[in-house]
C-alpha cells in the first residue's frame, strides 16, 4: 500500500489546507482535473498531427513555429506558449523527456502518464532511449538512430509521428484516431 509518492501526500495535505483556509474550494480541484482528463486529452494533439500528415503548409508552419501553428485552435490546457514539433523520419525517431521534472504540453496530450514523471523514465530514457521504447513495446528500426528532448519550463516538445503509409485509403476524419498520447510522446511508433 506504499504506492503513494512523498509528492502525492505532499500534494494532498496542500489541498486540504488551501480548502480549510478558504483559500480553494474542492469542486475547483475536481473541476482541473476533469479538464485535463476529460476534455483537453491527447486528442487536441493527435488532430494536429493528422492535420500534418494531409496538409503539406500546416505540417511546415507547425516544424517552424509550433506555438504559431497551433494557436488558431485555441486549445485549453496551456503548457504550449512555446511549443517544438519535431518530425519522425525514416531516418530518425524522436522521442521526448523531461529529465528534471515533468514539462508536458497540457493542452495538446492532456494529463502526463505517471510514468513520464518517474525517476527510472527520466533518467534512462537518455542513456538506452531504444532499450526503454523497445520494453514500453515499440522496437525502433535498427537503422534510425533516436534523438531525445529535454522539455524544459520554456520549451515543450510534440513528436509528429510519420503517417500510416496507405494514408490516403483513410478518411480524414479516421486519422486522429491512429495517433496515440505515446506516440506523440515518441515511445509509440504513431
Ligand atoms: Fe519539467
Amino acid at each position: 500500500m506504499s504506492e503513494r509518492s512523498p509528492q502525492s501526500i505532499r500534494a494532498e495535505a496542500l489541498e486540504a489546507l488551501l480548502i480549510e483556509k478558504g483559500f480553494l474550494k474542492a469542486e475547483d480541484v475536481d473541476d482541473v482535473i476533469a479538464r485535463y482528463s476529460e476534455r483537453v486529452g491527447p486528442l487536441n494533439g493527435a488532430q494536429v498531427v493528422a492535420r500534418a500528415w494531409t496538409d503539406k503548409r500546416f505540417r511546415d508552419d507547425l516544424l517552424r513555429d509550433g506555438s504559431a501553428a497551433v494557436s488558431p485552435y485555441q486549445f485549453e490546457g496551456g503548457q504550449v506558449e512555446k511549443l517544438v514539433v519535431v518530425a519522425n523520419t525514416p531516418a530518425i525517431h524522436n522521442v521526448v523527456v523531461c529529465t528534471l521534472c515533468s514539462c508536458y504540453p497540457w493542452a495538446l496530450l492532456g494529463l502526463p502518464p505517471k510514468w513520464y514523471k518517474d525517476p527510472e523514465y527520466r533518467s534512462r530514457i537518455v542513456r538506452e532511449p531504444r532499450k526503454v521504447i523497445s520494453e514500453m513495446g515499440f522496437e525502433v528500426a535498427a537503422g534510425k538512430s533516436i534523438k531525445v528532448w529535454d522539455s524544459s519550463a520554456e520549451i515543450r516538445y510534440l513528436v509528429l509521428p510519420e503517417p500510416p503509409e496507405n494514408l490516403l485509403q483513410y478518411d480524414e476524419n479516421e486519422l486522429p484516431g491512429l495517433v496515440s498520447r505515446d506516440g506523440m510522446i515518441g515511445v509509440a511508433e504513431r
